[in-house]
């Protein structure tokens, strides 16, 4: 284990903030991991745990150490009759392994295809698109105490999940490091989830017939309507949705139906999700820039870093944005990426 010194870490945050940390150190094993936690380094100054950085805004540098979790490593655990549990390390790739259990034709993530982002940051916000979740397939988390190295394993209820939350993003906040997840997934024939957005309207642009439609085939959709729609982190700074989308009592979504008709809107169990970007748009906040720090053009829900903004006017626009859609719109925007 190499402990470097005053680093950036530009290339290890989608957003490309070019912050410092006063040490920075890549962990590859769970072991490594516990000996790093029992050091002095460790235990003597602030830290920040680092996968993929396409969910964290840097507003200053990292006064301390930063840990870039690369534990790497895949298996099929166990077969079951109809499905299988496969076990992935945390610093793998999530693309790369939705890629995998594809080979292997177990279903379940393919909706899930092209989120950036390493695995072990998947279960932290419950990561979901196209009407899936990680929780919809996850078995359990693996996760070591950030205080005391020791290392606990978290069955789904465990793990608290909600929409976009799970117990690692509030109560065990900081508490732990997640090193490996376990997820159940189906054996042919599968049930393929293709109702949501354009999945459809992809697949059929194929021309297959519907009932040949595939895991890989719904993956390859996703990815294709994904790339067209969302800027590239490789090219623009970003972290995706920068906000959540509200969960609203229907009263309220009355309210703002009664100025807008027409809104959108989806149902939550006795609530209603309002798309966030929908909101931004209408506050005028589309395609907004203010020197290099913005809001995508053709998506109000995407903040982006056109070069060099620093993360401190990233946030200033992001509470600008918060305060105008409170004042026109009577709801708290709630940042989905986390803020360092
Ligand atoms: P990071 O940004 O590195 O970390 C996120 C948080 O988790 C930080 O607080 C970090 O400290 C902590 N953390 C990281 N690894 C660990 C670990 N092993 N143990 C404990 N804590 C850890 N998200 C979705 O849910 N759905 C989407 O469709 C989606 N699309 C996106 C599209 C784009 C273009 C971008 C840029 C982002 C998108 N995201 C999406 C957000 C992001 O990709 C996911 O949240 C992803 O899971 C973050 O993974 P990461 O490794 O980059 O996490
Ligand atoms: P979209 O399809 O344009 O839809 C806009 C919003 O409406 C989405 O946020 C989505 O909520 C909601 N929605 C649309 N159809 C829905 C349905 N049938 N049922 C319930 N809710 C519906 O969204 P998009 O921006 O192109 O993103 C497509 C998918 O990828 C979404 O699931 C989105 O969450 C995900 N995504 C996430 C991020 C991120 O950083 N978190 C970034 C890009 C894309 P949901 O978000 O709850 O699905």
């Amino acid at each position: 284990m190499q402990i470097q010194k005053n680093k950036s870490i530009r290339d290890f945050n989608t957003f490309a903030i070019d912050a410092k940390a006063d040490y920075f150190v890549e962990i590859t094993s769970v072991a490594e991991l516990k000996e790093l936690i029992n050091s002095d380094i460790y235990q003597q100054n602030e830290k920040l745990i680092l996968g993929g950085g396409s969910n964290l805004l840097l507003t200053k540098n990292v006064p301390g150490l930063a840990v870039h979790i690369a534990i790497m490593g895949k298996e099929v655990e166990s077969q079951l009759v109809g499905s299988a549990v496969v076990g992935v390390n945390a610093g793998e790739n999530w693309h790369e392994f939705v890629l995998y259990t594809l080979e292997h034709n177990l279903a379940g993530l393919e909706n899930l295809s092209f989120i950036p982002g390493s695995v072990g940051a998947a279960p932290m916000q419950n990561i979901g698109a196209y009407g899936i979740e990680i929780k919809d397939t996850l078995e359990y988390v693996e996760a070591v105490d950030a205080t005391t190295g020791e290392l606990r394993r978290f069955n789904k209820e465990e793990c608290e999940f909600g929409y976009r939350e799970s117990i690692f993003k509030r109560a065990l906040k900081g508490k732990y490091i997640i090193t490996r997840v376990g997820l159940r997934l189906d054996k042919f024939p599968h049930k393929l989830n293709t109702s949501y957005g354009a999945i459809e309207e992809e697949l059929r642009k194929s021309g297959k017939d519907p009932h040949d439609w595939t895991i890989a085939d719904v993956s390859k959709a996703v990815t294709q309507i994904r790339r067209t729609k969302l800027p590239d982190p490789a090219e623009i700074g970003t972290a995706g949705s920068f906000f959540k989308n509200p969960i609203i009592e229907k009263t309220e979504f009355e309210r703002i139906l009664a100025s807008h008709p027409g809104a959108p809107s989806y149902p939550e169990g006795e609530k209603v999700k309002v798309p966030a970007g929908w909101l931004i748009e209408q506050s005028g906040w589309k395609g907004k820039r203010f020197g290099d720090a913005g809001v995508h053009k053709d998506h109000a829900l995407v903040l982006v870093n056109y070069g060099l903004a620093t993360g401190a006017e990233v946030w200033d626009l992001a509470m600008q944005i918060q305060a105008d859609v409170k004042s026109k719109f009577g709801i708290i925007l709630e940042p989905e990426v986390n803020i360092y």
